[in-house]
């Protein structure tokens, strides 16, 4: 598998934020969203066998939470899936951030799906959605929207209601985006969609969703790796 980082750091979003959590990010991706904070994942990566990976995460014990994210971690299933079934027999408990672009039948049941349904503001990466997808989401995952405009906000309001989202999914995230060139500042201003008026249309709506914010562009500087 090709990997660009694997370090311990407290989850920034989703309903763990705030929890330990070991991170594992895949390189490439499929996608080019206007947004991305990811680009750095693009290209190179370093090969490492499913089982140098594994003894990486045993390493930084007691943590037991595993997000694999990237990138587009589904790029790489064919050797992603199979260490996610060993994670989960080892009694770990397993998150993957993905676009929801591929496939995702295949992934074990257990396995926490955050899936990043993209909006128009993610520019040539929307649509990207596959929407066979929506009959792999269970109550155990999590769909996000993430948001730079009005015009975004309505399709993840009229996408969760046409799509039932609230009964198949246990949590609905709206995530303001960051500015791709933010200033080193943890301040929300560095968001380009204020958090404050997302809340009063939420409210307005009364959308069965949550406000996700980056809590680790807070915590640290925005632009920080590795955190
Ligand atoms: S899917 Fe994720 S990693 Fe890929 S371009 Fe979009 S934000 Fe970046």
């Amino acid at each position: 598998m090709y990997l660009i980082e694997l370090y311990k750091s407290v989850q920034g979003e989703s309903t763990f934020a705030g929890v330990p959590c070991i991170f594992v990010r895949l390189a490439g991706c499929n996608l080019r969203c206007a947004w991305c904070d990811s680009t750095y994942t693009f290209t190179g990566g370093t090969a490492f066998t499913s089982e140098r990976i594994l003894a990486e995460i045993e390493a930084l014990r007691p943590c037991r939470l595993v997000e694999f994210t990237g990138g587009e971690p589904m790029l790489q299933a064919r050797e992603l899936l199979p260490l996610m079934q060993v994670l989960l027999d080892r009694e770990y408990e397993v998150m993957m951030e993905t676009s929801g672009e591929r496939p995702l039948g295949e992934v074990p049941r257990a396995v926490h799906k955050i899936v990043d349904v993209k909006c128009p503001g993610a520019g040539a990466a929307f649509p990207s959605f596959r929407m066979e997808n929506l009959d792999a989401l269970t109550g155990n995952d999590e769909v996000k929207f993430v948001l730079s405009s009005r015009r975004d906000y309505e399709f993840a309001r009229d996408f969760t209601r046409e799509h039932d989202l609230a009964a198949k999914v246990g949590a609905i995230l709206l995530s303001p985006a960051f500015s791709q060139a933010p200033s080193p500042l943890r301040i929300a201003d560095n968001m380009t969609l204020d958090p404050r008026e997302l809340v009063e249309w939420m409210l307005e709506d009364g959308l069965p969703a949550r406000l996700s914010l980056q809590i680790h562009k807070f915590i640290w500087e925005p632009m920080r790796k590795g955190v």
